[in-house]
């Protein structure tokens, strides 16, 4: 088994049962029963057909042996008539011993089977013999046995009628036979006449031309001793034979016919053989169809016991295999490619998308993103499982619902029942987008804070310069009002005006002042700080107890604050700064009130936040857009450009500063600044 596809889908049955392809086919089986059973009931067909094929054939051959027999016969009882005729001719002395040469050695001679017509004295001897041809003595020796010769003439003589010798193998090696027909002269016996016949010649001259083609024919006495000279007279195997019995005269004989099967049984035999033959491809066929459902029961045994083992494999490695994508961060969800439906979902996009569940549309999650044809977004369309499986889209693309980010990949694949699916995998990168941003902008605030810095550089240089010819136009105007005030009669309105540009002078002089406090050009240097002991020292520098600068501060300080990162300097500026903001926002008030409240607070492991509240004027709606503004300030002396660069230095110091109303008055500035151990380097 290549590949078995895992099924992971939760709601399914831990194990499928087995496809029912699976399960093998036994309905038609061929047992080896069938095949004897076919095989016998051919070979039975066969036999019956055969027997009745021989049946056939032997009806045949005993006709033709009935055949055979009688025309034998009729040749036999012709010679009979002759010789009995020329026996009574011959005793009626109607013929002369010429004429018996001659009618005897005709018929002899016209037979063709027989040799010699004797005429022979009742003391045996041999009177005339025709055809004269051969010589006596040589008729002699062709003649049937001694004992025999006697035998018959006895018989002739008293019984006064023909008779035929047993058959017997002459001198020659001829098989023969002898005829006596008696010789009667007034009323004595007196010899006989015979003549000598040749069963080989007999048969080849009486027997039908068809008969003699179709079969061998075989005479024989009753004991069965084969009497033509086909010697060998052993029926084989596979031949038919058929006897009947040849009467003549005081002798029984028998004609025996051996055929080969006859040629009128071939079509039959071919039968047989067509029978034989489908019968033999038949079971050949069969054997090979049971061989082959041997292989395949066996295999389909095989594949059941490979299956049960399977689905136990199958069961560890799919709950081996869930446990696994269960644990991932990552959410993991299959849905149908068509039908958008959710086939599977891990434990982690159950949690991360509470509305998907197997069975419901995977639109609800993916409407969420930005499916636009111009967002990176792949739609189903595009999804293609050409080579196995698709390719991979991969993107960071936000939940627009959810304001989260993900890293989506997604791909078609084969799902286990077959169809087309989409995984999907979505890891949640919503942090580190947050961090990456938070890093940008801290770039830019760095950036900004180093603009400021050099501006502040400038700002410094500038003032120091300006200083000199300040400090001038200062000496020359409080001159000028000296000189003005020695003269009998000053001109009050002139020295008034002068005494303003003397004012406005020693304003620019504190305005730059101001500025190259703020600004003074100096490496930052962090350190670890007890932000909390800074704090009340700085607190200290800044109350006072003088109607014009009256403030009192309140400690709120969070106890066992670690240590943070920072430079003492711009931190103490930033407070200082706040500190001060503060209390002119509550100079409407009387001294004793001007209280501001000082706290710290641990936001998180890794954060602190500093605040100072106030009940001043808090901030109007028209200061709220503009407090950073370089240069915004609502007071007639203010530069405005103090909480710029304190959001410089808290942002160098990767802080945040922030402010807003309190309650029921005033306002609250805060700033965060990182513990120690949470800065790495
Ligand atoms: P300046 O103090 O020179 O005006 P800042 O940048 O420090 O410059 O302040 C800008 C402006 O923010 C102030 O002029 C004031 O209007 C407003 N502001 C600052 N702190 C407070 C506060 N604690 N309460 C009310 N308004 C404030």
């Amino acid at each position: 088994m290549a590949d078995i596809p895992v099924d992971i889908t939760p709601k399914e049955p831990p194990v499928a049962a087995p496809p029912t392809d699976l399960k093998p086919e036994r309905d038609w089986y061929v047992h080896e029963w069938m095949l004897l059973a076919f095989a016998a009931g051919m070979m039975l067909l066969i036999y019956f057909v055969a027997q009745h094929e021989t049946e056939f054939g032997h009806a045949e051959i005993v006709r033709d042996a009935a055949v055979v027999e009688q025309s034998i016969t009729r040749r036999l009882e012709t010679d009979q008539q002759f010789f009995d005729r020329l026996a009574l001719d011959v005793g009626a002395e109607r013929i002369s011993s010429e004429e018996f040469d001659r009618i005897a050695g005709k018929h002899a001679i016209e037979s063709g089977y027989i040799t010699d017509v004797l005429r022979i004295e009742p003391d045996l001897d041999v009177m005339r013999h025709a055809p004269g041809a051969r010589s006596l003595e040589i008729v002699k020796r062709a003649r049937a046995p001694f004992a025999e010769q006697v035998w018959m003439m006895g018989l002739t003589e008293k019984t006064g009628r023909s008779t035929y010798s047993r058959p017997f193998r002459n001198d020659v090696g001829r098989y023969s036979i002898e005829y006596s027909a008696p010789v009667i002269i007034n009323d004595q016996f007196q010899g006989s006449i015979n003549a000598l016949i040749q069963f080989d010649e007999l048969l080849d001259r009486s027997a039908p031309d068809w008969a003699a083609r179709k079969y061998r024919i075989v005479i024989s006495d009753t004991s069965g001793q084969g009497m033509t000279n086909a010697e060998a007279m052993h029926i084989e195997s596979g031949v038919v034979k058929h006897t009947v019995p040849l009467s003549l005269p005081w002798r029984d004989l028998q004609i025996t016919l051996v055929g080969a099967k006859p040629s009128t049984l071939l079509p039959n035999l071919t039968l047989s053989t067509a029978v034989l033959a489908l019968t033999g491809l038949m079971v050949w066929t069969l054997i090979g169809l049971r061989k082959q459902q041997r292989m395949r029961l066996q295999a389909e045994t095989e594949r059941d016991r490979l299956y049960v083992k399977s689905i136990g494999d199958l069961r560890t490695t799919k709950e081996r295999f869930e446990k696994v994508l269960d644990s991932l961060d990552v959410s993991v969800y299959v849905s149908d490619l068509y039908k958008n439906e959710v086939l599977y979902l891990n434990t982690s996009a159950q949690e991360a998308f509470p509305y998907l569940a197997v069975g419901k549309s995977a639109s609800d999650l993916e409407d969420g993103f930005d499916t636009s044809p111009s967002s990176k977004y792949p739609p189903n369309a595009l999804l293609t499982i050409e080579g196995e499986p698709g390719d991979v889209f991969k993107d960071e693309l936000e939940h627009r619902a959810s304001h989260r980010w993900f890293v989506l990949r997604t791909r078609a694949v084969r799902w286990v029942d077959g169809r087309v699916a989409r995984l999907t995998t979505l890891a949640d990168i919503t942090e580190r987008i947050h961090a990456d941003r938070i890093r940008q902008t801290q770039q830019d605030k760095l950036t900004r804070t180093s603009r400021l810095m050099t501006v502040g550089e400038i700002a410094s240089t500038l003032a120091h310069e300006i200083n000199q010819p300040l400090a001038a136009i200062a000496n020359y105007v409080s001159g000028c009002i000296q000189r003005l005030k020695g003269n009998g009669s000053p001109d009050m309105a002139v020295i008034g005006a002068m005494e303003k540009a003397d004012a406005q002078v020693v304003r620019a002089g504190a305005i730059i002042g101001r500025v190259r406090e703020f600004v003074r050009t100096r490496e930052p240097q962090r350190q670890p700080l007890d932000i909390n002991a800074l704090l009340r020292d700085v607190v200290q520098l800044v109350e006072s107890d003088d109607e014009e600068r009256a403030l009192t501060c309140m400690l709120q300080l969070a106890p066992g604050l670690p240590l943070v990162f920072a430079d003492r300097i711009m931190i103490e500026q930033v407070i200082v700064n706040f500190l001060r903001n503060a209390r002119e926002a509550m100079q409407h008030l009387p001294p004793r009130k001007r209280i501001a409240k000082v706290r710290t607070r641990r936001l998180d492991a890794h954060l602190c936040a500093v605040e100072v509240l106030d009940s001043g004027t808090g901030i109007t709606p028209d200061a709220v857009t503009q407090l950073f503004s370089p240069f915004f300030s609502t007071k007639a002396d203010g530069m405005g450009m103090g909480l710029n660069i304190c959001r410089s230095l808290i942002e160098y110091h990767e802080g945040n500063l922030t402010f807003e109303q309190n309650t029921p008055v005033g306002a609250i500035f805060r700033f965060t600044l990182p513990f120690d151990d949470a800065v790495d380097g």
